[in-house]
């Protein structure tokens, strides 16, 4: 479902990621951990093409696009529409209710009519577990329930691979279960899913494969008990030991 090759991404004179390769398969779920800076929130956005890789290629679904050469609008538009994005925060609009800020994309991305848009946008909150919460607007909502909301935003426009970055590290305590279970469910639906997070428990019992990235590489990868539970690079070791 994803081909990643030789990826490269600097700021200025800071190189972020350092000749990435990665694939993922279809229904796979690729859990990446890596210390704070360790490139793996511009390892997802380059997935989404948020931040234009320098160097490298990356396939997602049918579309490729190779970044040694000049991209258009076109090639980022077509990466784009294959995968949707979860953020630490939610970014949802203020002014709008769940069911507009899920409809938004809808209309205005894909073109649908109203109706169709409400529609869809009602029966992918109701996936979330939001469906007597469609006309609160954010303000009104828990922090949890907000995050399950840029969920449903995000399902919406049926992409073929779900990132998510960091998706509960914002939230208290007792709210990051209702979006891990919501995340859960999808993985068991199929969904292919790349997830930037710390919650070591879901990367235990819900990932296909964890990554470990250190200093813009992949150290190791493997299945979770491998990388978890017995990693091989002694970075990996440190870095579980600090966080365990
Ligand atoms: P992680 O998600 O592993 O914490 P990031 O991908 O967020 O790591 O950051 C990796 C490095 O890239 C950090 O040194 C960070 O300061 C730098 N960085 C990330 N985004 C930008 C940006 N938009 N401009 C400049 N530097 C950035």
């Amino acid at each position: 479902m994803i081909n990643v090759k030789h990826l490269q991404k600097s700021f200025g004179n800071n190189t972020v990621l350092r000749d990435i390769s990665a694939t993922v398969e279809k229904g796979e779920v690729v859990v990446i951990i890596g210390p704070s800076g360790s490139g793996k929130t511009t390892f997802l956005r380059c997935l989404n093409v948020l931040e234009t890789p320098d160097g490298g290629s990356i396939r997602i679904g049918e579309e490729e696009v190779q970044f040694s050469q000049k991209i258009t609008k076109r090639d980022i538009a077509r990466l784009r529409t294959q995968t949707g994005m979860v953020f630490q925060h939610h970014n949802l609009f203020p002014h709008f209710t769940a069911l507009e800020n899920v409809m938004e994309g809808l209309i205005t991305v894909q073109k649908q009519n109203r109706e169709e848009a409400r529609r869809k946008a009602e029966s992918y909150l109701h996936k979330v577990g939001l469906a007597d919460k469609m006309n609160l607007y954010p303000f009104q909502l828990s922090g949890g329930q907000q995050q399950r909301v840029g969920i449903a935003r995000a399902l919406a426009l049926e992409p073929k691979v779900m990132l998510f970055d960091e998706p509960t590290s914002a939230l208290d305590p007792e709210l990051v279960q209702e979006v891990l279970k919501v995340m859960r469910e999808l993985a068991q639906e199929g969904m292919t899913m790349v997830v930037v997070t710390h919650e070591m428990k879901f990367a235990r019992h819900i990932a296909s494969r964890v990554i470990f990235m250190d200093g813009g590489v992949i150290v190791e990868e493997g299945a979770p008990a491998d990388v978890l539970e017995t990693p091989q690079e002694e970075r990996t070791k440190r870095f579980l030991s600090l966080i365990q």
